[in-house]
């Protein structure tokens, strides 16, 4: 299943829950992060293959015929 996410853009790459964002937690805290005290953007992360993707953004796997993919869609069922 996808869930969302919340992630800093800058040095850190931090990813957040949708939980602690709601808590509160909506800036970057993290020291010599380029972007340090700026709020994090919201992200999709896909259940099946793990990838983060902008939320009304496209998502599918038809394109993804590659062995590497079905090997890792393989270990995840
Ligand atoms: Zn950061
Ligand atoms: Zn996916």
């Amino acid at each position: 299943m996808n869930k969302v996410v919340h992630v800093c853009t800058g040095t850190c790459k931090a990813e957040i829950s949708e939980e602690q964002y709601n808590d509160g937690l909506t800036q970057c805290g993290a020291e010599r992060c380029t972007m340090q005290g700026h709020n994090f953007e919201k992200r999709m992360r896909c259940g099946s293959c793990n990838q983060l993707y902008k939320e009304g953004e496209t998502h599918t796997h038809e394109k993804d015929k590659s062995l590497l993919g079905k090997i890792f869609r393989f270990f995840l069922k």
